[in-house]
């Protein structure tokens, strides 16, 4: 039996250690969230990943943030789902930013499969952003309450791999906002302070003032 309470807890949907401690910091200050536990789904029990058959981001979001409430009985969860979107590619890899060359996770073949497309793509072309959804489902007697946040993180595709920090497709992202800079060559919290994650948090925040 979990010892958390159902009113005073929100689940965090991820197993990644680094987003839960990224959205706690960010939303245990917003209003109405500072009596707040945030605690991940792992810590609850051991359940299987709903599929995430959604249309975008928000609906990704919204199947994991639901799947957490309904598998911990907990009142309050928040989930986010995020991609990369390049416009030569029509907004791909998109929702199947994960799994772009075929095996989920595997961020050296991603990041081959996309200079090889990208390959001929000329610099002025070469625009794409990172996409995050936040979405925070709250529940009580009267139904459900759906809060999302939006938030992108603007640059353009590289001819080559560069730095290495970050994760996913960071080595061949050229930063709008700083230039010259990859997003693989950002310290964690350069990254945590223009991230479409950060921005999608933020975004969010002020839905909850
Ligand atoms: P998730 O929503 O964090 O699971 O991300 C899905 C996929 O999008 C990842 O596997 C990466 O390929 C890509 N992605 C999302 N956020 C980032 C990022 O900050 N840097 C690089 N790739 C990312």
């Amino acid at each position: 039996m979990s010892t958390y309470d159902p009113n005073r807890t929100v689940v965090v949907a991820t197993g990644n250690a680094h987003k839960l401690s990224e959205i706690r910091t960010i939303l245990s200050t917003a209003p109405g969230m500072e009596e707040m536990e945030f605690v991940s789904l792992g810590e609850l029990g051991d359940f299987e990943e709903p599929v995430e058959d959604g249309e975008t981001f928000f609906d990704n979001a919204l199947i994991k943030a639901r799947d957490a409430l309904d598998q911990t009985g907990m009142r309050m969860a928040v989930a986010d789902d995020s991609g990369l979107m390049v416009d030569a590619l029509d907004g791909a890899p998109g929702i199947f930013s994960a799994r772009f060359a075929g095996d989920h996770g595997n961020d050296a073949a991603n990041n081959q499969k996309l200079l090889e497309c990208m390959a001929d793509v000329p610099q002025a072309e070469r625009t794409a952003r990172f996409h995050s959804s936040v979405v925070l489902v709250t529940r009580d007697e009267d139904g459900e309450e759906v809060l999302a946040g939006e938030g992108d993180c603007e640059g353009t595709i590289a001819y080559d791999q560069r730095g290495n920090n970050g994760f996913g497709y960071d080595p061949l992202f050229d930063l709008a906002d700083i230039p010259g800079k990859r997003m693989a060559e950002l310290e964690p919290d350069q990254k945590n302070a223009i991230s479409h994650r950060r921005r999608a948090l933020d975004d969010l925040v002020v839905k909850l003032s």
